[in-house]
């Protein structure tokens, strides 16, 4: 099954009636864009910034400079020959703290990660916004900007990415002046005040691995509680069906780059529900792309407008499975 996978490797991601669907990987290494090339990526739709951050040094105090951060984003865009690179900033704090000494909140995932830390460290995000548009002279590249809720949040940081523009030019340091800004849609209340979004925003990334838990209010590390993290509950369902579809209508590409978009069981509904940009591990690539070769677009949309109405988890649990046999 594997070898007959390989084979699709070149083959370009179209249903059945004709309806192009782009495939990007979810990568932590600039090393690892080989292996997405190998599995047929048309791009990087989320590198996670933060693997460059973790793990360095005894106590992890040693953030790299906007000299190491440049050369790493570089080599990724690089190694991509191309094709497009979304880079997310720093996803860090709370539970992935940079400086482990520093208190510990009570409820990490509530807590000042992501762009709430990178707002509240102006200098160390600066550098890396300097560092990405450095990189985004030698070839396609978006920033993506994790764990928005707040349109001061999108402000802010559309104004230090202004800064950094501005310094580099006063500097004459190249840089794509046209690099696009996106949200991760992974926060319940950016979803449901999507137009705040749309309005600031050239682009959207479905988070739904962070969706669900907000939404469910499941600790997706905490094994406890794994039962109960269903990304096919109807809420869930809805909301992401929602996002894509108040994204689209305001002209902007929707992604999703959370965990769904690599499981071909998914692929269908996610196809069903508009969505036409799929971000995963390079290894479910190949896997997801023979799902949608074999989609008749007519048919699922008809049957996924049905899904979203229902409400029982097992009507929509048999409707989902019997998508993948349309
Ligand atoms: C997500 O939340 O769905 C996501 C893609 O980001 P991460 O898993 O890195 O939080
Ligand atoms: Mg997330």
């Amino acid at each position: 099954a594997r070898k007959r996978l390989l084979k699709l490797k070149k083959t370009p991601a179209v249903t059945k009636d004709g309806t192009a669907v782009t495939l990007l990987a979810n990568i932590e290494l600039p090393e690892d864009c080989p292996g997405a090339l190998e599995a047929g990526a048309m791009g990087v739709g989320l590198f996670r910034s933060e693997f460059l951050f973790m793990g360095r040094g005894p106590n992890g105090l040693k953030v790299p400079g906007e000299d190491e951060q440049f050369e790493q984003y570089r080599k990724a865009v690089v190694a991509m020959k191309g094709r497009l690179v979304t880079i997310r900033t720093l996803d860090v704090g709370a539970d992935k703290p940079l400086d482990p000494t520093e208190h510990t909140a009570l409820n990490p995932a509530l807590g000042l990660r992501a762009i709430r830390y990178c707002l509240a460290e102006p200098q160390l995000f600066l550098t890396q916004l300097r560092a990405i548009l450095r990189a985004s002279a030698y070839g396609k590249v978006r920033i993506l900007i994790p764990m928005l809720a707040h349109a001061f949040e999108i402000d802010q940081t559309l104004a230090m990415i202004e800064q950094a523009k501005t310094q580099l030019r006063e500097e004459g340091v190249k840089y794509d002046p046209g690099v696009e800004v996106g949200a991760m849609i992974e926060i319940p209340a950016a979803a449901l005040a999507l137009p705040m979004f749309v309005k600031r925003m050239q682009f959207l990334s479905i988070g739904t691995n962070d969706l669900i838990q907000y939404l469910l209010a499941i600790d997706r590390v905490d094994y406890e509680v794994a039962h109960l993290y269903n990304p096919l509950h109807p809420a869930v369902l809805n909301l992401i069906a929602q996002t894509i579809a108040t994204g689209h209508k305001a002209g902007l590409d929707v992604a999703v780059c959370g965990e769904m978009a690599g499981d071909p069981k998914l692929t269908r509904l996610l196809l069903g529900m508009g969505l036409r940009e799929f971000s995963m591990h390079p290894a479910q690539l190949l896997a997801v792309k023979q799902e949608i070769l074999n989609s008749d677009l007519a048919a699922i949309t008809t049957r996924t407008r049905r899904i979203l109405r229902a409400v029982e988890p097992n009507e929509i649990a048999a409707a989902v499975e019997q998508l993948q046999t349309l």
